[in-house]
């Protein structure tokens, strides 16, 4: 992330805050508290490279706040990484796992590296290492990181597996989003997607057509290939989708299991990152022509889902955009100016804080079963994640249509809401100063 695209997501953060508590109940105790981060730990990681020489990696961990439980948050590896970033989305776990009513704080970590640049050896050194330098700083009671951008089960499962070592002890609950066989959950892959899917089928009634929604989606990676499918199995129309090569259109709907099994036959490291294109399919007999990024994102759809990356609809492209309703299944992928320009247009956001919380949800089943050394089926994790973003859509839905506010700011004002209550409990000015 530049240093702009990092001032973007500080600066929105900040609006939607100072928007949601008009409608929150929160003491300025809460507020102070809750103007700085925590702790921040930055470290550096030496790493012997394959040719032998050494290089140092430089890593971060920020705890936001912890008034509701252990900080939850997932580790970014991209060469943007900066602690501004990270400082940035560990205040938004913070609010995330508030609105799924999670008993977690939030955190976030990251490392500054391209990822694709590195060996496997090298990334697992990287992986070890960064486990290493943040070994006290981190615990299944106290910070309980996760997989997020470029990193995934198999990094999840080495710094597991270097905790235990420095712990001399089997330590499973420190890390969620870990290999199956390493103490993961089922269900977690597809978590964000199933929530989001939840999310969607919950307000389905009230937001969409009942027939045949149309859909675009923007970004065909974990999480978007996965709602693509749901969608299209869902009886969905699925219009478009794209990565980072192009995008796609057929206005039958595309035939997703057809776009997913070729985009993951042409990808170089199954499991690991996508290096196939959408695009690819040019080459298959799937119905479809190309059209642009910009183009996606204007279709007069009915359902949009940004599940690419932050700010992809801003200020420049908001006039573009003709969707009904947009699921942000990314983080971050509407700007804040460019989100009042759809709250005044009338097209519901279903903002990130919710949408794509499935993933952080699974995440604390997962650290629930290594505590409890009793594993669910995937049928129970599924059951449970439905009743728990149903259950918070729903609740969020009357909340804004009782406010007529958008969906946003009562996700954001629940949450400090929530959080209000766990740190006024320890005692809040009125307490103290009342006779
Ligand atoms: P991913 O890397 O698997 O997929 C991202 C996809 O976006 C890739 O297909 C890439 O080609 C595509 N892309 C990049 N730039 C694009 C552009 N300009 N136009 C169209 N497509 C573009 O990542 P992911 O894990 O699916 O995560 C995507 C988003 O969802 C991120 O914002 C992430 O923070 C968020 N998210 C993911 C999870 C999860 O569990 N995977 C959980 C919560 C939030």
């Amino acid at each position: 992330m530049t240093d702009s695209q990092t001032d973007s997501l500080l600066n929105d953060a900040a609006v939607r805050l100072g928007d949601a508590l008009h409608h929150a109940q929160v003491s300025d105790d809460t507020l102070e508290r809750l103007r700085f981060p925590k702790s921040t730990l930055k470290v550096s990681i030496p790493v012997r490279m394959d040719d032998g020489a050494l290089r140092t990696f430089r890593g971060y961990r920020v705890r936001y706040d912890d008034s509701r439980g252990p900080t939850k948050g997932g580790i970014r590896y991209h060469p943007n990484v900066n602690v501004d970033e990270v400082s940035t989305l560990a205040f938004w776990m913070t609010i995330k796992c508030a609105v799924l009513d999670l008993p977690y704080g939030g955190a976030k970590g990251g490392i500054t590296v391209d990822p694709k640049q590195l060996s496997k050896f090298e990334l697992e050194r990287l992986s070890r290492g960064y486990i290493d330098a943040v070994a006290d700083f981190i615990g299944p009671d106290v910070d309980i990181p996760a997989p997020d951008v470029y990193t995934n089960a198999l990094i999840m499962g080495w710094m597991m597996d270097e905790y235990s070592i420095i712990q001399r002890r089997h330590v499973p609950e420190v890390i969620t989003g870990k290999p199956l066989p390493m103490g993961g959950s089922q269900g977690r892959a597809t978590a964000t997607a199933d929530g989001g899917f939840d999310v969607v089928e919950a307000l389905r009634g009230k937001l969409l057509p009942t027939d045949r929604p149309t859909v675009a989606v923007q970004g065909f990676g974990n999480a978007g290939a996965a709602m693509a499918l749901l969608l299209h199995e869902a009886g969905y129309r699925v219009v478009a989708v794209s990565d980072s090569q192009g995008a796609i259109y057929s206005g039958d709907g595309l035939d997703i299991p057809s776009v997913k099994k070729i985009k993951e036959e042409s990808r170089q490291l199954p499991g690991v990152y996508y290096e196939g294109s959408v695009c690819d399919l040019i080459h298959h007999p799937v119905r479809h022509e190309r059209i642009s990024h910009e183009e996606l994102l204007g279709l007069e759809v009915d359902l949009l889902v940004p599940a690419a990356l932050e700010n992809a609809i801003t200020e420049a492209n908001v006039e573009r955009i003709h969707a009904r309703v947009i699921l942000e299944l990314a983080n971050g992928p509407i700007t804040s100016a460019a989100d009042r320009a759809l709250v005044a247009r009338e097209v519901t956001v279903i903002p990130d804080v919710l949408a794509n919380a499935g993933g952080v949800t699974v995440s604390y089943f997962e650290w629930a079963q290594n505590r409890a050394g009793l594993y669910w089926t995937a049928r129970e994790v599924r059951d449970k994640l439905r009743e728990r973003m149903v259950g918070e859509a729903e609740q969020l839905w009357d909340f804004a249509t009782a406010r007529e506010i958008p969906l946003r700011t009562a996700a954001y004002a629940q949450a400090l809401t929530r959080i209000g209550e766990a740190a006024d409990a320890k005692g809040h000015k009125e307490l103290y100063t009342s006779e």
